[in-house]
């Protein structure tokens, strides 16, 4: 089947959202039915629209852009929005779209048996679909892997002044770890990790700044996505970074999710359901590989790059990803409280 490329503008009777792209796209152009999807999550995800259309013969349009503008745009447009579906990445963001009732719940025995329950809304509202694992990041030259510290909460300790890099406070990845820092510690410690944090680190707007400074030793130590690394080394395979798993005597590596869920105002609610469906079954693969995730479905393998160089089976922290989100704002506050940048 040849796909007919088409970019329009979307219709849309509202103003747009500052910063999202205007454009839906649609790889479709047979007569089935058409399924609306905004996307927060981007990295080749247009691969897994283009299989799901093969496969289903399902016309799939949509829109991508930032996370928290979509959700803001989906909410703001109501019963008027095209998205039947809406995906983003971050425990955080899904959690706030169920907060502001923009989901439906789904009822799937095909999404229970797949998403494991720690990954997904109780009220199966979102559905993580792909997990990406925070962890410790070093430069080998510069630490030894013996002398790398195993925990988050070490960092803040003074022989590390001047030698770490971070995420800044208002980016979703470092709020959900924060988060689960509070979840773990409580908040009197983790406040205590963020004034420590605070006095040794610099701060770097994305990760993978932060991970090429460390590439480059302008840091010894970090804390990045997974998957940031594994692009680094798919591009570099001599950079001197490494990565360690975070928590493996205690609670386990701080989990995150990408996932999504059908839109309160879905047109055809069938339709959505049947694309998270496949996106958690057959889909998994497509939906992974090109972002180097890992599978939220315990059944489908890693794909080689990651597993051949992190492993499968790591210590994962199992907080349920809704109680995450929920101590999004407290991780939020505190980190204002600290000073933390
Ligand atoms: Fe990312």
């Amino acid at each position: 089947m040849t796909h007919r490329h088409t970019i329009y503008r979307l219709r849309t009777a509202l103003p747009l959202a500052v910063g999202v792209a205007l454009t839906m796209a649609a790889c479709g152009g047979d007569d089935g039915p058409t399924l609306n999807v905004y996307s927060g999550r981007h990295y080749g995800i247009e691969t897994a629209f283009a299989a799901y259309e093969e496969e289903s013969g399902v016309n799939v349009e949509f829109l991508t852009g930032n996370d928290a503008e979509l959700r803001e745009r989906i909410a703001a447009e109501g019963d008027e929005t095209q998205a039947d579906v809406y995906l983003t990445v971050d425990a955080g963001n899904l959690w706030k779209a169920g907060e502001d009732g923009l989901f439906q719940p789904i009822d799937s025995a095909v999404l229970d048996e797949a998403i494991p329950a720690e990954l997904k809304d109780p009220q199966n509202r979102w559905f993580g679909l792909a997990v990406r694992a925070r962890t410790i990041v070093y430069n080998t030259d510069l630490v030894d892997a013996g002398n790398v510290p195993g925990t988050y909460e070490e960092l803040a300790e003074p022989e590390y002044e001047g030698r770490i890099c971070l995420r800044n406070a208002n980016n979703d990845y470092q709020q959900s770890l924060v988060a689960s820092m509070i979840a773990a510690d409580g908040e009197p410690v983790t406040l205590e990790v963020l004034e420590g944090w605070a006095a040794n680190a610099e701060i770097f707007a994305n990760d993978v700044a932060l991970l090429e400074a460390i590439a480059a030793g302008a840091c010894e130590i970090g804390i990045a996505n997974h998957y940031y690394l594994a692009r680094l080394l798919e591009e570099n395979p001599d950079a001197p970074v490494a990565l360690k798993w975070a928590e493996q005597d205690g609670r386990g590596a701080h989990i995150n999710i990408s996932g999504g869920g059908v839109t309160k105002y879905a047109g055809d609610v069938a339709l959505g359901q049947q694309f998270l469906e496949w996106l958690a079954t057959e889909g998994q693969d497509t939906l992974v590989a090109d972002n180097h995730e890992y599978p939220a479905n315990p059944d489908v393998v890693p794909e080689p790059l990651i597993a051949e160089q992190f492993g499968n089976d790591f210590t994962r922290d199992q907080l349920a990803a809704d109680v995450l989100g929920s101590f999004n704002a407290d991780a939020v506050r505190l980190m204002d409280e600290a000073g933390f940048g």
